[in-house]
């Protein structure tokens, strides 16, 4: 039986032939709605086949847009209720001019209990990342079956019922997850949602919603899912065919998956000289640049994380001793190269970003993190912030950086590159990225034409992905990119 939470419940519930406590009502309606205590009691497993869309969070043209979406296809939910496990495939393919290509990418993901896991295009199985881990736990619970059926589980506690409009909200808690499940007043679970860290955007509410229920084998099964992080749809899927009970095959963890992924790496930052007063910040996959003034040093990008871009400010400390780092030029405002951007304003720089990004950049260097404290959490310090429309010129009697909006990038709509024409140089990300990787390089020809455009003198590419390259590589690249 499960506990109710709650001052006046517990005696309620004990008497017995009075009518139920708002969280028994709650959980009675709930499973009247989908089929019954008994059906939903005796359910085993629960198979969810279809196609949907992922979009891209964080990472699409402009930091309030949703027009990036990745075509999913052969979804497969499989859902063993009884055991606590699940596996989603899913094949993914870009609908815009990805950096990764266009081919299609199978993604397989499982969690068994508490272990989550994804498995590679070769079969390699992978433990996840702990937050990620958690998250995907919580996603188990993440439907009405599930939900409803840890509820009947007899650790399960559920409370704090209450009515917003025609619809009621409860708050569940079993099996090591949370969620609040949010019914309509015939009961039928319309979402639930779940609290949760997210490096980036900081404490988060993650819900999804339920629509178009359909019957399948005396359950109500809902045909659309949808998932989203705040007010951001990240996900949707269309079921084609449900069943329930179907032989889901053997979802446990695969043997001998016992090492969980590590902490993460601690940051590793290089020092290139690039000119005199000039520097990339390299190591690993996220780089920044630095550049020295007469009076002030300037970096490029904050990327990653907490960790690198605080290792990134030590680092220039220790090649310029005599000078502060005041400001950080964000190229865009993609979530991989401002992961950083929360600890460059902690220590004290000023953010110079695409006037498209303004409110974004504010948005972000307010947001609650209190589930995991950063240390812009722990020490608010004010943002100062300016922006650059087309183009905007910073110069002293030592230094002089251009910052110039990269146009009509399908990459990002509010992007910017820097230039240094003392020393006909271009840093920018993304736009070109060469050496070890990929391969590809969609949106190198717009990085070329914006550099023609402005009749810019370059002699040398600095991508803060990649290596240091001669211009002539871009006008080949990119020259070869219009050809295809
Ligand atoms: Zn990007
Ligand atoms: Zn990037």
């Amino acid at each position: 039986m499960i506990q109710i939470v709650g001052s006046v419940a517990a005696g309620v519930i004990l008497a017995g032939c009075t009518p139920a406590v708002p969280e028994q009502q709650f959980l009675n309606d709930a499973l009247r709605a989908v089929g019954g205590r008994e059906r939903v009691a005796a359910v085993k497993t629960v198979l969810i086949e279809g196609a949907g869309v992922n979009y891209n969070l964080g990472q699409d043209m402009r930091p309030e847009a949703a027009t990036q979406a990745f075509a999913i296809t052969g979804y497969t939910r499989k859902i063993d209720v009884a055991n606590g496990r699940q596996r989603i495939e899913q094949t993914r393919t870009p609908k815009f001019a990805y950096f990764q290509g266009m081919q299609p990418q199978t993604q397989i993901q499982g969690i068994d209990g508490e272990v989550g896991f994804n498995v590679n295009a070769s079969g390699e199985p992978s433990r996840m990342a702990p937050q990620a881990e958690r998250d995907r736990h919580t996603e188990f619970f993440q439907h009405p079956i599930t939900a409803l059926r840890a509820a009947l589980d007899g650790t399960a506690t559920i409370g704090n019922v209450r009515s917003i409009g025609a619809v009621r909200q409860a708050d569940f808690k079993s099996a090591g997850a949370e969620w609040t499940m949010t019914i309509d007043p015939a009961g039928l679970p319309l979402s639930t949602s779940t609290r949760t860290y997210h490096p980036n955007l900081g404490d988060v509410i993650v819900t999804t919603t339920f629509a178009d229920y359909q019957e399948t084998n005396g359950l109500k099964l809902p045909e659309t899912i949808t998932g989203s992080v705040d007010e951001f749809t990240t996900w949707e899927t269309h079921a084609t065919r449900q069943s329930i009970d179907s032989d889901v095959g053997d979802l446990a963890a695969p043997a001998g998956l016992t090492a969980r992924a590590g902490a993460p790496v601690p940051p590793n930052v290089t020092v290139q000289q690039l000119a005199k007063g000039v520097w990339l910040l390299g190591g690993q996959s996220h780089h920044s640049a630095l550049i020295e003034f007469g009076d002030h040093l300037m970096l490029i990008d904050a990327p990653q994380s907490e960790a690198r871009t605080l290792a990134v400010i030590a680092k220039a400390k220790q090649l310029v001793p005599d000078k502060s780092l005041s400001e950080l030029v964000l190229t865009h405002h993609h979530f991989d190269h401002t992961a950083g951007m929360r600890a460059a304003i902690y220590s004290g720089l000023s953010v110079i970003t695409h006037a498209g990004n303004k409110e974004w950049v504010d948005n972000m260097a307010r947001r609650p993190h209190t589930i995991q404290q950063d240390m812009l959490a722990k020490n608010v310090s004010r943002l100062n912030l300016n922006t650059v429309d087309d183009e905007r010129e910073f110069t002293d009697q030592s230094m002089t950086v251009m910052l110039y909006h990269v146009a009509g990038n399908p990459h990002s709509d509010t992007m910017l590159m820097a230039y240094i024409p003392r020393d006909r140089i271009v840093i920018q990300v993304d736009a070109f990225s060469p050496g070890p990787g990929p391969g590809g390089h969609p949106y190198a020809a717009n990085l070329l034409e914006n550099i023609q455009k402005r009749n810019l003198r370059v002699d040398t590419i600095v991508p803060l992905h990649g290596v240091v390259t001669p211009f002539a590589e871009l006008v080949k690249v990119a020259g070869g990119a219009r050809t295809n």
